[in-house]
């Protein structure tokens, strides 16, 4: 892919057609530095194709929030692969806390998604991450090794060209809180064993990004931290000047 930062901005369930196109298109035409971070917008289904549309010509990247992994059928409500490739996007956030914790996705339902994607050409952005309790029971690095084995179980190798890992503490997302640095160089660092234990080759180069309240009075801290190669980001990508100011630190900050 690059060894530039990256920057994904999860919209959730935010923005109709009309605010994302007109969100994205102030974005392309205020973030100067291009050249310095890959900038990631990832709006609900409905907006897809019009942004794509929007952003033709640049270096923005589109992802979608979620997909099926079936190719087609009676799935009331859910949505494919080739229906997210024909909008022209290139990614798409699977495993966010919210399908597992809200949605009750499993590590195997996930992991066929991961499969399907991946067979599709489209780039997965992998969320793991702890919940409070995990964390206050020991227990962050065994749940991210089971989310991490089970996420990728039957891949042959991975490519670090088309893997995305976002690391999201569950009790950092939308909460204001953010993980400490030192609690990020721990996670980011494990993830990168655990992916060197299971694949030979590329393992260690898999961008890793860091997502939970990122915003722009932490993101140089952030940034800067061993391990971080940028962000997935929630409330804040949905803010203008948030979003652009983290866009910058992050080209200003990230020493890779
Ligand atoms: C997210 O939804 O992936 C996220 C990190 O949200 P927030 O930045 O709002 O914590």
């Amino acid at each position: 892919m690059n060894s530039k930062p990256i920057v994904a901005g999860n919209w959730k369930m935010h923005k109709t057609v009309q605010d994302g196109v007109s969100f994205v298109g102030e974005i392309k035409n205020r973030v100067l530095d291009k050249a310095k971070a890959k900038v990631i917008f990832c709006p609900p289904f409905t907006a897809l194709f019009s942004i794509v549309e929007t952003l033709k010509g640049t270096d923005f990247g589109v992802g979608a929030q979620n997909v099926h992994f079936e190719a087609q059928g009676a799935f009331t409500g859910e949505i494919s692969i080739e229906m997210l490739k024909s909008t022209g996007l290139d990614y798409v956030i699977l495993g966010h806390s919210e399908r597992r914790h809200v949605f009750g996705e499993s590590d195997t339902f996930i992991n066929r998604k991961i499969h399907a994607v991946l067979n599709s050409g489209l780039v997965p952005i992998f969320c793991i991450g702890e919940t409070l309790d995990d964390r206050k029971a020991g227990r962050t690095i065994v749940v991210l090794e089971g989310q991490i084995t089970l996420g990728l179980d039957g891949l042959d190798s991975i490519d670090h060209n088309r893997m995305i890992i976002a690391y999201e503490p569950v009790w950092a997302i939308g909460t204001g809180e953010t993980a400490s640095v030192e609690q990020v160089v721990e996670a980011h660092a494990s993830v990168k064993d655990i992916l060197s234990g299971m694949f030979e080759e590329n393992a260690n180069e898999v961008p890793i990004l860091y997502g939970g309240s990122v915003n722009e009075n932490n993101a140089a801290e952030l940034i800067e931290t061993k391990g971080v190669d940028g962000f997935l980001i929630g409330g804040a990508s949905l803010k203008e000047d948030s979003f652009c100011s983290i866009i910058e630190i992050v080209s200003k900050f990230y020493k890779g």
